[in-house]
C-alpha cells in the first residue's frame, strides 16, 4: 500500500515536473521571440544589432588595426559597419533601407559638403538610430601633407555642416575618419586635442576600387573571417556597395557574426566598461605610459638639503635710524642642515625679546638721561592743571612748575627686597659715563634731581 502510494505519488511528481519544464521552456521561447520582435518587429529572422558599445573618445583617440595599435574592444565574431563619403541619394537611401530591414545599426562618416546638400538624408540617418560622425568638409586627399591649420578648418567645417543639418550639436558623435586614411601626426594630435576620436578601420571593403559588387562582398567576408572580428569600411555613395550589401549581410548572419552599434559616451550615457588590453590590436605593444603622475625620488629630497638653513639674518630687525640690531651668534647646532638629517629644525635664538647691549644704549647721545623723576609716582601738573603722563617727561619739555622741581628725595620710597629695579636698569644707571641730558633739561636750574644719577641715588632714604 505504502509502495503503491509512493509509486502513484512518484508518477504525479514526474507529471508535475514535466509540466513545469514545458511551461518554463515555452516562456523562455516566447520571451526570446518577443525580444526579437521588439528589436526587429518586421523581421524575426533579421541579423539585428547584438549590443551597443559606448566608448569615451578621450580615452582612446586612435582606432583601427589598419593604422593604429588600438581598435574597438570587440569580442570574437563581432562586427561594426561603417559607411563613408555620404550622404548621396539614391545610394545612401537604399543602404538605409537594407540596414533597416535587418535592424542593423551602423556608423556614418559624412562629408560636410554632402551633408549641406542633403540635410534630409543626414536627419534620416540619425533618426533611424545610426551614429553620425564626420569625414571632413570637402574630402581632400591631402591630409597627410597639408598644414594642421588647414586640416583643422576641414575638420571643423565638416562637423559644423553635420551639426547644421541635424540642428543639434550633440547629435553628431565626435568620431572622425581622415579622407583616404591619409593620416598625419599633427592632424591626429589636433583631433585628440579637440576630443575627436580618429577612426581608421580593420577590414577594408575595397568598394572604391574597380572591382565587382560580388568581389566587394567576397573580400569583405574573407577579411572578416581572417580577423575574426572588426570594423568594416564601406562607402554609401557607390552602386557596387548597394549591390554588395545584401550578400554581406546574408553572409554575416550565416557565419554567426554579430553586429555591434558604437556610440560615444555622454554625461547621462556612461561608457561600456572595458579592460585596456581589449583595445589593443593583436601583437601590438601598449603605448608607453605617460610620465604622470610623477613619483618623487629620494634624490629629489636630498637635493633640497643644499638649500641654506634659515639663519639669524632672516630675523634681524632694522632700527628706525636704519641700523641693524646686533644679533647674537648662532649656536653651532642650529647651523646644521636640518633637512638633510630629516629632523625638525630647532628654532634659532628668538628674535624677540632680545637682550640689549648696555653700551649701545649709553652710547646714544640723543637719549635723555633718566632721573629719579622718571620713576616718580606723582605726575607733573601743567599751568592749566592738566596732568602730564610720566612717560612724556623725559622727551617732552613740560612747562616748568613747582612740582617738577620738587626734590626727588621726598618721593623716594623705603627700600625693600622686592622694590629693587631690574638688573638691566641698574646696569644702565651704574654706567661710568652717563650721557648728557637734552638741551631743554640741561637748561633747567640745577636741583638735587638733575645731578648725575647713580645707583645709590635710587636707593630710598
Ligand atoms: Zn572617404
Amino acid at each position: 500500500m505504502g509502495t503503491a502510494f509512493d509509486g502513484n505519488a512518484g508518477v504525479g511528481v514526474n507529471r508535475i515536473m514535466r509540466s513545469v519544464f514545458a511551461v518554463s521552456f515555452l516562456s523562455a521561447f516566447l520571451a526570446a521571440g518577443l525580444a526579437g520582435a521588439a528589436q526587429c518587429p518586421h523581421n524575426p529572422d533579421a541579423l539585428g544589432t547584438s549590443r551597443v558599445l559606448v566608448i569615451d573618445p578621450n580615452e582612446h583617440s586612435l582606432l583601427g588595426s589598419m593604422q593604429y595599435r588600438e581598435t574597438l574592444p570587440l569580442a570574437d565574431r563581432e562586427v561594426v559597419l561603417t559607411f563613408d563619403d555620404g550622404p548621396l541619394a539614391p545610394y545612401t537611401t537604399r543602404i538605409l533601407e537594407m540596414l533597416a530591414a535587418e535592424c542593423v545599426k551602423a556608423t556614418y562618416f559624412l562629408v560636410g559638403r554632402m551633408a549641406r546638400s542633403n540635410p534630409e538624408l543626414v536627419r534620416r540617418i540619425y533618426n533611424e538610430g545610426h551614429t553620425v560622425g564626420t569625414h571632413s568638409q570637402n574630402h581632400p586627399f591631402t591630409f597627410h601633407r597639408m598644414s594642421v591649420e588647414k586640416a583643422a578648418r576641414e575638420i571643423e567645417d565638416g562637423f559644423e555642416s553635420a551639426r547644421a543639418a541635424l540642428g543639434d550639436p550633440n547629435a553628431v558623435a565626435p568620431f572622425f575618419r581622415i579622407p583616404g586614411l591619409l593620416r598625419a601626426e599633427g592632424v591626429e594630435e589636433y583631433l585628440s586635442s579637440r576630443g575627436y576620436m580618429t577612426w581608421s578601420a580593420d577590414v577594408p571593403g575595397d568598394d572604391w576600387l574597380r572591382i565587382s559588387a560580388d568581389e566587394v562582398a567576397k573580400r569583405t567576408i574573407q577579411r572578416l573571417e581572417a580577423k575574426g572580428k572588426g570594423v568594416v569600411l564601406l562607402h554609401d555613395i557607390q552602386a557596387k556597395t548597394v549591390l554588395a550589401l545584401p550578400k554581406i549581410l546574408q553572409e554575416l548572419k550565416a557565419r554567426g557574426f554579430r553586429v555591434v552599434h558604437v556610440v560615444p559616451s555622454t554625461a547621462d550615457r556612461p561608457k561600456t566598461v572595458t579592460a585596456p588590453e581589449q583595445w589593443l590590436v593583436a601583437g601590438a605593444r601598449p603605448r608607453p605610459k605617460k610620465p604622470w603622475p610623477q613619483v618623487l625620488a629620494s634624490t629629489t629630497v636630498a637635493e633640497r638639503a643644499e638649500l641654506p638653513a634659515p639663519g639669524l639674518q632672516s630675523f634681524v630687525l632694522t632700527l628706525p635710524d636704519g641700523s641693524r640690531a646686533a644679533t647674537p651668534q648662532l649656536p653651532p647646532r642650529a647651523s646644521r642642515s636640518v633637512i638633510a638629517r630629516a629632523e625638525v629644525p630647532l628654532p634659532p635664538l628668538p628674535p624677540w625679546p632680545r637682550r640689549v647691549d648696555t653700551a649701545e644704549v649709553t652710547a646714544d647721545p640723543d637719549l635723555p638721561a633718566p632721573s629719579a623723576d622718571t620713576f616718580a609716582v606723582n605726575r607733573p601738573v601743567s599751568a592749566d592743571g592738566a596732568l602730564f603722563p610720566v612717560s612724556l617727561r623725559a622727551s617732552v619739555d613740560p612747562p616748568v612748575t613747582g612740582s617738577v622741581a620738587r626734590p626727588a628725595k621726598k618721593r623716594a620710597k623705603p627700600a625693600t627686597a622686592t622694590a629693587a629695579p631690574p638688573k638691566s636698569l641698574r646696569a644702565i644707571f651704574s654706567s661710568q659715563t652717563p650721557p648728557k641730558p637734552p638741551a631743554a633739561i640741561r637748561a633747567r636750574p640745577r636741583t638735587p634731581d638733575s645731578k648725575p644719577v647713580t645707583t645709590s641715588s635710587l636707593r630710598p632714604d
